[in-house]
């Protein structure tokens, strides 16, 4: 569809972006006011950004990579309930280490295959002997990993995926990446800590659809290749925030996926929704099987495979890589949005690493301000 002319009329609030930053704000924005006029605008032919579920065969799958919502805040979980119902999946994925497999997060069952014990008292012994050999603070991932579980854990099932997943050297990643994983000595291998955690029955795209409501969306349409076209009160938007500036401060760094898939006459392929692959020599990540997320039943699977690469113009840009640098230059841009009537929302218009959760979270934030 072609954008012109659609801006003659004034909009209150112009989304740049249909994803879950902007179909929460908009939606708690017409909750307030249900006369706000509103125009959301989508560069991809769908809404639901990165979490975006396409069904084929029957099986609704992931597009953007596994996506598991979790939180501890009750005010999120019902939020999102009131859109959606959610199944009572819980994430239990499997690492693959050259021909070995051990339970994720890193738990006593993990532990008890690492090294053929079997009581909290005897893991305890080995991480605190291995724990050791980190005297200072930790100051980067690697330090971080080995103060948190010791250099077997970290040798096997850390350094490898990390440093294909962020296309560096686990000494030059900062510490809190890691931090995220669970460490406990307890045989439960639930990879989140959260007290709510599932999956929407049907897909996410269903969940933002519903979101959204009757809010006008032009799909299939760069703002920023046609923003004289478009006007509004406020305008949201959720892009990366160096390509709304043309990168005229220099590019902020992203990692990006390349995800291929697979459906196979076959009816259950690897046994769990996602199998991580932590050896450094295998080119993907995570191996994601779609139909266990919902236990779907059907004689054919689909297998995302998900490559982790660098970025660049023009690509996806997936995940902000938050180390110093990278932190500096966002700060300049963050000073140079003062100057526009802009608003920058989501995890790109943030720079900052926030699950779905921690995206409602923000967009509640930002509906106290908005106005
Ligand atoms: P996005 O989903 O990126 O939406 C931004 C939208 O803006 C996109 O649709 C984009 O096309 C559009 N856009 C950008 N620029 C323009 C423009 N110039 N014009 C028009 N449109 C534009 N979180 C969890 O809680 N649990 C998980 O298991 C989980 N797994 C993840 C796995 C992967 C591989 C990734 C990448 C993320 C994962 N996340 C997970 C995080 C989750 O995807 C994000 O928190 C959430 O999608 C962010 O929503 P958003 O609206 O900020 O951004
Ligand atoms: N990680 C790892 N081994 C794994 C899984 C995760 O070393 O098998 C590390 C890796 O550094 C990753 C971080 O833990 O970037 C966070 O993992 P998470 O699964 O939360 O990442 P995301 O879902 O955001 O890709």
């Amino acid at each position: 569809m072609s954008s012109k002319g659609l801006g003659s009329s004034m909009y209150d609030y112009i989304f740049v972006g249909a994803g879950l930053f902007s179909a929460t704000l908009s939606n708690l924005i017409l909750k307030r006011n249900s006369d706000a006029k509103i125009l959301i605008i989508e560069k991809r032919k769908h809404i639901g950004g990165n979490i975006y579920t396409e069904n084929i065969e029957g099986i609704n799958v992931h597009k953007y990579g596994a996506h598991i919502f979790h939180t501890s805040n009750k005010k999120v979980w019902d939020y999102v309930n009131s859109f959606a119902t959610f199944n009572r999946f819980t994430n239990s994925p499997i690492a693959f280490y050259k021909g070995e497999s051990y339970n994720l997060p890193f738990n006593m069952n993990t532990f008890s295959k690492m090294w053929n014990i079997k009581t909290p008292k005897e893991a305890k012994e080995i991480i605190e002997k291995q724990k050791k050999e980190i005297t200072n603070t930790p100051t980067n991932l690697e330090e971080q990993a080995i103060s948190l579980v010791g250099r077997d854990i970290y040798e096997k099932l850390i350094k490898g995926y990390t440093e294909k997943q962020w296309g560096r050297d686990c000494k030059e990643l900062p510490p809190f990446i890691i931090k995220r994983l669970p460490v406990r000595f307890i045989y439960d291998n639930n990879y989140f800590n959260d007290s709510y955690q599932g999956i929407p029955i049907g897909g996410y795209t269903q969940m933002i659809k519903n979101m959204l409501g009757n809010a006008k969306i032009i799909l299939n349409t760069n703002y920023l290749l046609n923003k004289n076209e478009f006007e509004a009160k406020k305008i949201i938007f959720t892009g990366p925030i160096d390509e709304y500036f043309n990168y005229s401060l220099g590019k902020l760094e992203y990692r990006s996926l390349k995800f291929e898939s697979e459906t196979l006459d076959e009816e259950n392929h690897q046994g769990v929704a996602v199998v991580n692959y932590t050896e450094k020599n295998i080119p993907y990540t995570r191996s994601i099987e779609h139909k266990h997320f919902e236990n779907t039943i059907s004689n054919k699977t689909i297998v995302t495979k998900e490559y982790p690469c660098d970025w660049n113009e023009g690509m996806e840009a997936y995940y902000p890589i938050n180390d110093e640098k990278n932190q500096l230059l966002y700060d300049k841009y963050k000073q140079l949005s003062k100057n526009e009537n802009v608003i920058f929302g989501g995890r790109l218009g943030e720079y900052k690493y926030y699950d779905m959760d921690k995206i409602i979270e923000r967009a509640y934030e930002y509906e106290e301000i908005i106005n």
